[in-house]
């Protein structure tokens, strides 16, 4: 899952990021209306944090132009320090999902957070299964065969994503989007190294040859039920 937080309180910004990084989210922050804007108009984001005072303009307005430029559409969570009914109002009329009052908890945002990616039912079920292998996105656990296994939180990330599309050749290139932020290199081999550590765990815990190469693409996590 990857997030854009929206923000210009940096030390804010950065603990959001650190946080929401811990919990296994790919994050980019930016710190006004511009950047934000040109953040998402070269990747794709599942969720965006957004304040709604930026230096150069209104949260608002960022909101409405990211709807209007079509395309994927991410969880949009409102942070805001005004708690004027009519803010609500015109926030959620401009297409934002939820919002939070700041100042607000942490627990509280990542509650949100979880509830706003849950609302995607397809795409983020919290509890997906493949064989033996087990996920659960809320309690951020993974079993094999009722035994746990201990990940990364990439590795998390990255079998999570792959759970949600089983039987699907993903890109390399399309991990990289998803489940790595904008500081991940293109050019490393950083989802290679990724999937090798995971397939070793998996393997470990006896289950073998569930993600497949596809060479000179990706990989594909194997449809079993
Ligand atoms: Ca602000």
């Amino acid at each position: 899952m990857r997030v854009l937080v929206v923000e210009d309180e940096v030390e804010l910004a950065e603990a959001l990021g650190v946080g929401l990084r811990r919990e296994g989210y790919a994050v980019d922050v930016a710190f006004d209306a511009r950047g934000a804007l040109e953040r998402f108009a070269v990747a794709p984001y599942d969720l965006v944090l957004l304040d709604l005072n930026l230096p150069d303009g209104d949260g608002l307005t960022v909101c409405a132009d990211m709807r209007r430029a079509g395309g994927p559409q991410p969880r949009v969570l409102m942070l805001t320090a005004r708690d004027s009914l009519e803010d609500r109002v015109r926030g959620l009329d401009e297409g934002a999902d939820d919002y939070l009052v700041k100042p607000f908890a942490f627990p509280e945002l990542l509650a949100r957070v979880r509830a706003l990616l849950r609302r995607d039912a397809d795409a983020t079920r919290a509890v997906v299964e493949a064989g033996p292998v087990r996920l659960d996105a809320a309690a951020r656990t993974v079993t094999v065969s009722g035994e746990p296994l201990a990940l990364t939180a990439k590795e998390f990330a990255l079998l999570r994503y792959m759970m949600l599309h089983p039987g699907e050749a993903l890109s390399t290139e399309q991990l990289l989007d998803h489940v790595w932020d904008e500081h991940a290199d293109p050019f490393t081999n950083t989802v290679r190294v990724t999937v090798s550590n995971l397939r070793r765990k998996l393997r470990d815990a006896g289950v073998d040859g569930i993600i497949e190469t596809v060479v000179g693409f990706g990989y594909r996590l194997e449809a079993v039920s």
